[in-house]
């Protein structure tokens, strides 16, 4: 299932990253029930609407960061999707996770452990506070987020962990995406980023159609942002 899923993304998984992959997806449904992990337990859908979904990011990455190498940051990984996922097939990536709930951290941690992803880390808290740490902020070639927030609330949360010139790729139902990046238009202004593409993906068999949101930096955060933790989700930025 995976392999099929890798092979219609142009990816040729290695013999230890399947190997990974098989490890991640026991971890996970062992410690599902401890760390509330995820909604899906089939392990077909697990390979498709996680690992498969998270590559889709994969090609792009390796698009933006000559020969996949630089640094990714992963905000509200959960149990590490996409990040994870990516550190697994792109060895010479260098992936932060960062994640605010503290039983799905140490689950991070075990992973990255027991997969030996010598490339993967994993930080504790919001992305509101890390990105107020001069060892995170604007640091990062490339951010990501599945799952976590509306376009306009990512803005504020991803595009302060980048360098200028890095890009956050925003992982997306493809459902209403005009309309959420036309609400962010003071967000992306505020933070100083600039919509480069809207990607539509197809992995095979996935009934949800998703859609990748690449952003660019154009100039560093102003000091006012992020807001404080939970403000960003709670009031996202809106036309002055
Ligand atoms: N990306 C994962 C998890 C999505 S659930 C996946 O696709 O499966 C959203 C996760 O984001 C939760 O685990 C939540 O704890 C985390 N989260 C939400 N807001 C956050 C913030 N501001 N900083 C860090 N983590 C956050």
């Amino acid at each position: 299932m995976l392999d099929r899923g890798a092979r219609a993304l142009g990816l040729n998984l290695t013999g230890a990253a399947r190997d990974r992959f098989e490890r991640f997806l026991e971890e996970l449904l062992a410690w599902n029930d401890r760390a509330g992990l995820t909604s899906i337990t089939d392990p077909d859908e697990v390979q498709l609407k996680h690992f498969v979904d998270s590559l889709t990011l994969a090609p792009l990455v390796v698009r933006h960061l000559a020969g996949g190498s630089g640094t990714v940051v992963d905000v509200g990984a959960g149990p590490g999707l996409p990040g994870l996922a990516l550190a697994i097939v792109l060895p010479d990536l260098e992936v932060t996770l960062v994640e605010a709930t503290g039983k799905k951290v140490v689950f991070l941690l075990h992973a990255i452990k027991t997969l030996a992803l010598g490339n993967a880390r994993a930080v504790r808290g919001r992305a509101e506070e890390i990105a107020r740490q001069p060892e995170h902020r604007e640091r990062y070639d490339l951010a990501t987020a599945r799952a976590v927030g509306s376009v306009a609330t990512l803005v504020e949360l991803l595009v302060p962990l980048l360098r200028v010139g890095g890009r956050a790729v925003l992982m997306k139902t493809r459902t209403g995406i005009d309309e959420e990046i036309a609400a962010a238009a003071s967000a992306l202004d505020r933070l100083r980023c600039v919509v480069d593409a809207v990607e539509p993906v197809a992995p095979p068999d996935l009934c949800e159609t998703r859609v990748l949101v690449v952003l660019r930096k154009v100039a560093a955060t102003p000091p006012t942002y992020p807001r404080r933790p939970g403000v960003p989700a709670r009031r996202p930025l809106r036309q002055a």
